[in-house]
């Protein structure tokens, strides 16, 4: 059941997060209520009074300015998904975000919601690790904009301080001629692991090499690393390297054994769909 809650309607970022630092540990931000209602329902989480963004226009709002794509706080999964300027610049955004839970979780569920959850098992996350994703925060008194790659601290755990919000996301398209991929493993209702890669080819050598993962450790994460070892690498060498390094994986990304596998099963496959998705976004067949 559900417990009596205040609610409060803003109409602007400054009031909503004037809200927020009023009430504390009290209140809590309510976007689409997908995750949030469920753990209040069962009682795992307690706030008194919920801040709705929902009325806040910006938000909401989905622009093109002709070199990024501004995506607002609140604006929900499917909204993305059925967006032509989204299919045209952000291709491999789309695509994850159609495989974000079922129809009706995507009409509510807004993206900033899942980013500022803070589950690893996030299919928009590495996708957006591979665009170079900005993010840009708001509070009462400024803001500032910070990568996604520093927004995600921990299992849970985001950049955002109590009274702020994730305003908007700031993706640029993959530059011409780099191609993509996302590839995910499913078992259960999130996915259980999530590789994103950007590359091309020039004369037979992999260039432009971005590697993302999510779900295999507390926080979705960019491989630097790998990505320079990939550089000027054949397809052959780069599918090569990341099946080999399981151990790199196992450092990097801090698996650990839980209901989605073993720690060996997780940098194994990770390997797997890694090499698989560098072959889609170079155009190549999928399988080695
Ligand atoms: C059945 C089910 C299946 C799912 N399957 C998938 C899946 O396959 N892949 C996948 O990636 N995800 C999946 N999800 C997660 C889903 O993507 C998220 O539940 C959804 O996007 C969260 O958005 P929301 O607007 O409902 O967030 P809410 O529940 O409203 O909020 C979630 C958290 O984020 C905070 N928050 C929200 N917006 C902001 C903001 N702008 N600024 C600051 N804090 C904010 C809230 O305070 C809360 O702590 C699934 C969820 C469910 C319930």
């Amino acid at each position: 059941m559900l417990r009596p809650l205040r609610l409060s309607q803003p109409t602007s970022v400054t009031e909503a997060s004037a809200e927020l630092a009023r009430f504390g540990d009290e209140v809590k931000v309510y976007a689409g209520g997908t995750e949030l209602i469920l753990l209040l329902r069962l009682g795992l989480i307690h706030y008194t009074h919920l801040v709705d963004i929902k009325r806040i226009p910006d938000l909401g709002a989905l622009a093109w300015d002709g070199t990024m794509m501004h995506i607002g706080g609140a604006v929900t999964h499917r909204h993305l998904e059925r967006s032509a300027e989204v299919a045209e610049h952000l291709p491999l955004l789309q695509q994850a975000t159609a495989m974000v839970a079922n129809v009706r979780v995507r009409n509510v569920g807004t993206l900033g919601g899942n980013l500022c959850f803070g589950d690893p098992h996030s299919d928009p996350a590495p996708v957006l690790l591979v665009y170079d994703t900005r993010v840009k925060i708001g509070k009462h008194s400024g803001g500032r904009t910070v990568g996604l790659e520093t927004f995600f601290m921990g299992l849970y755990e985001t950049a955002l301080e109590p009274d702020e919000l994730l305003v908007e996301l700031q993706v640029a398209p993959l530059p011409p001629g780099v191609g993509s991929a996302y590839l995910r493993a499913a078992r259960f209702e999130r996915p259980s692991l999530g590789v994103a890669v950007a590359a091309a080819q020039h004369d037979g050598q992999l260039i432009d090499v971005r590697l993302a993962v999510s779900c295999v450790g507390p926080v979705p994460m960019r491989l630097h690393a790998l990505e320079s070892r990939l550089e000027g690498a054949t397809l052959v060498e780069g599918q090569r390297i990341v099946r080999q390094v399981q151990r790199h994986y196992e450092e990097v990304l801090q698996p650990v054994d839980d209901l989605h596998g073993s720690v060996a099963y997780k940098t194994y496959l990770t390997g797997v769909l890694l090499g698989r998705a560098l072959a889609q976004a170079v155009g190549a067949n999928g399988r080695e």
